[in-house]
C-alpha cells in the first residue's frame, strides 16, 4: 500500500497535490493543521511518506518535521516550500526532512520527487552478509542501522544510503552528480545542494568533529570522499 499524508493548510494546493497523487496511484491521508497529521499518522502506521506544508495555522512544518523524525527515523519527509523561502530549504533539511519542493510546482515535478523517495524508503535489501565494518563505523546492510564505536547513529534513509555508497567506495572521489544519480536516482529533479545539505547533516552526526571532518572529506570543485 502506497500511503501518502499531505499536510498543507490552504485548500486548494491540497486538492491539486491530492489529485495528482491519487493519479499517480497514492492512497492520500489528508491532514490541514499539525495536530490533525499526527492524530492521523497515529491512525495510519503504513503512511511511508509526509509531504509538509511550512506555514500552518497551529505550528509550523519544521516543528512537525522534527517530531515525525524523532518518532520514526525511515519515513520519508518532503517540504513544501515558497520560492522566497530559500532558506526553507536548508532548515527543513536541516531537521531531518529528505527532500523539498518548491511552489509552485508541477504535477510532473510532484510525482516525481514523491516516486523517488518512495523508492527508496521502500527498498527491501536483498540479505547478504549484512555488514560493512570500516575502522569504528559498522553498517549493517539487513537492518539499515550505523553504529559508531559500538553507539548506534540514528540516520534517516538518505543518510543510510549516502553512508552505503560511501562505505562501498572507501578512498575514491565521487562527484555531487554520483551521489545524487545514485541516492536519488537518474530521474532526480532537484538541485546538487541538496546532497551538499544531506552530507553536512551526516557529518554532523557521525564527524569527530564536523567542523574538521577527517571522514568525508571535500574534494573542492568535484564532490566528496570517504577515507579512514
Ligand atoms: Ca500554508
Amino acid at each position: 500500500m502506497k500511503k501518502i499524508l499531505v499536510l498543507e493548510d490552504e485548500t486548494s494546493i491540497r486538492s491539486f497535490v491530492v489529485i495528482n497523487l491519487n493519479r499517480a496511484g497514492y492512497e492520500v491521508i489528508e491532514a490541514g493543521t499539525g495536530v490533525e497529521a499526527f492524530e492521523e499518522l497515529r491512525n495510519h502506521p503504513d503512511i511511508k511518506v509526509a509531504i509538509l506544508d511550512i506555514m500552518l495555522p497551529d505550528t509550523d512544518g519544521f516543528e512537525v518535521c522534527r517530531k515525525i523524525r524523532t518518532a520514526d527515523p525511515h519515513i520519508g519527509i518532503i517540504m513544501l516550500t515558497a520560492r522566497t523561502q530559500e532558506m526553507d530549504k536548508v532548515t527543513g533539511l536541516m531537521t531531518g526532512a529528505d527532500d523539498y519542493i518548491t511552489k509552485p510546482f508541477s504535477p510532473a515535478e510532484l510525482t516525481a520527487r514523491v516516486d523517488a523517495l518512495f523508492r527508496r524508503t521502500g527498498i527491501v535489501d536483498v540479505p547478504d552478509s549484512g555488514e560493512l565494518v570500516q575502522g569504528p563505523f559498522r553498517l549493517n546492510t539487513k537492518n539499515r542501522t550505523l553504529e559508531k564505536n559500538g553507539e548506534r547513529i540514528k540516520l534517516t534513509q538518505v543518510e543510510y544510503s549516502i553512508m552505503k555508497m560511501f562505505m562501498d567506495n572507501p578512498g575514491t572521489a565521487l562527484s555531487r552528480e554520483d551521489i545524487l544519480n545514485t541516492v536519488w536516482g537518474r530521474d532526480y529533479f532537484g538541485e546538487l545542494k541538496i546532497a551538499d545539505v544531506n552530507i553536512r547533516r551526516l557529518r554532523i552526526k557521525i564527524e569527530d568533529d564536523p567542523t574538521n571532518p577527517t571522514y568525508i572529506t571535500t574534494v573542492w570543485g568535484f564532490g566528496y570522499k570517504w577515507g579512514l
